[in-house]
């Protein structure tokens, strides 16, 4: 996979791309990765990249030209043949504004051939950059960041984790949070482990098993995988429903799963009844 990033601070990278399993796919060569710099597309003396708003207000907006000479340089396909998957390549825009990055998004992406990563700045970028350069617009989240670069760290790192070959254990990148169990196939469900179906992932321990008084589950000592696979299922899903209970409405659930959950819900209606107001 080929990805490129166009920054005005390229130096930016030299951290987030040069360790763990980004350093390796790279090594590997099942990806690399090019760092632009902006700036270099700017033909004035100044190297000037950024301009008042039209219409006024705050701060300053990055300008069109160096965008779109840039990515050109980057002989992508023409934006209709990416939209429509005739070109197997995207042209992402950073952006507080866009779709919310996520681990579909991430596995959309990781089958593409070249990924260009617009990272913004200032108060954005040129619209023009979104309504006829960029095919998709991503956010990595509901805040406001003050450059896209820590972004397309984000979607880097996650894409390539997902690159075949890049993650030694293969099957490890697909019993994880947010990994919907359609993707899996009957291989992948070992007794002693349990896809997510969209739900989070499930707790992990690793020795000392007695840590300061704090005690690894016993269960998970036992030797009994269809006890350690269901203790991870009801973790997941108790962690789930605490945590992120959104996901549970999208998630695939079992017989199984319905009856834990209602167990689960049921311990915690018991606690709420059994709950006494302290006295003051
Ligand atoms: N005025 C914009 C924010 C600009 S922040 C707004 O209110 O929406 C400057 C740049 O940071 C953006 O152009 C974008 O590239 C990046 N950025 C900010 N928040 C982001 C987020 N949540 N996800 C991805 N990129 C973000």
């Amino acid at each position: 996979m080929q990805i490129d990033i166009v920054t005005i601070f390229p130096d930016f990278f030299r951290g987030p791309l040069e360790y763990g399993i980004i350093r390796r796919a790279r090594e590997a060569d099942l990806a690399t990765i090019d760092v632009h710099d902006l700036r270099a597309f700017a033909h004035d003396r100044h190297r000037t990249v950024d301009d008042r708003p039209f219409g006024g207000g705050e701060g300053m907006v990055l300008k069109p030209e160096p965008i779109f000479e840039c990515v050109e340089a980057l002989n992508v396909a023409p934006r209709q043949a990416r939209l429509t998957g005739e070109a197997r390549q995207s042209v992402v825009l950073l952006s507080a504004q866009g779709r919310r990055f996520d681990q579909d998004e991430a596995e959309k992406l990781a089958v593409l051939d070249q990924i260009v990563l617009i990272c913004g700045r200032y108060e954005g970028v040129d619209e023009r950059v979104s309504q006829h350069l960029a095919d998709r617009e991503l956010s990595i989240g509901d805040y406001v960041l003050s450059g896209g670069e820590i972004g397309a760290a984000v979607i880097v790192d996650c894409i390539t984790r997902l690159i075949p070959g890049a993650v030694g254990n293969e099957a490890s990148t697909r019993q994880e949070s947010f990994t919907a169990s359609e993707q899996l196939g009957d291989s992948d469900l070992p007794s002693s482990t349990c896809a997510s179906g969209g739900l989070l992932d499930y707790p992990h321990y690793t020795r000392p098993s007695d840590f300061r008084g704090m005690l690894v589950p016993e269960v998970l000592s036992s030797g009994n995988h269809n006890e350690i696979r269901r203790w991870r299922r009801r973790s997941a899903l108790e962690k789930t429903m605490h945590n992120r209970p959104d996901l549970l409405k999208g998630a695939v659930l079992s017989d199984e799963d319905k009856r834990l959950l209602a167990q689960i819900k049921g311990k915690a209606a018991a606690k709420e009844r059994n709950y006494v107001e302290p006295h003051h």
